[in-house]
């Protein structure tokens, strides 16, 4: 599948296009299917012939987009957790910050959970800066500050 926009070929699990950043399926210059290009006004590519689908949504229906001032707020508060990184969809790193915390505690006299409260709040700070701006599925956040 190609972008229809501007033609950079794209990954099924491609919602955005990496090279122009419009949605896939969103654009009438360049045939999806075989990158041919086409006229604004055509329905159906004359190389390949293919029909153009009418554009889909940007996210599947489930995907709602997460809020970065909730997720800023769970990395301030229950940072050493991880429950901001789970939250997003960052589920490996939120399991790491979570057992870090609840193992690691032991065998370090809760130094490791104040390490994980330190990288917390300066996730919680990349997201407040916009360091961070998807979540774990790559959709853009919400931005709610
Ligand atoms: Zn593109
Ligand atoms: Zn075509």
């Amino acid at each position: 599948m190609y972008c229809r926009n501007c033609g950079t070929p794209l990954k099924p699990d491609n919602y955005i296009c990496t090279k122009c950043g419009v949605p896939a399926g969103i654009g009438n210059k360049f045939c999806p299917s075989c990158a041919n290009p086409t006229d604004e006004n055509a329905v159906m590519c004359v190389r390949c012939g293919v029909f153009f689908a009418a554009p889909q949504n940007v996210a599947p229906q489930d995907a709602q987009q997460r809020s970065k001032l909730v997720a800023a707020l769970l990395a301030f508060f229950l940072g050493t957790l991880g429950i901001h990184n789970f939250y997003l969809g960052y589920t490996n790193k939120g399991v790491t910050q979570l057992l870090l915390t609840l193992l690691a505690s032991f065998l370090t006299c809760g130094l490791s959970a104040v390490a994980v409260q330190v990288w917390a709040i300066v996730e919680g700070v990349q997201l407040l800066t916009g360091t961070i701006n998807t979540d774990g599925n790559g959709y853009p956040l919400k931005q709610d500050i």
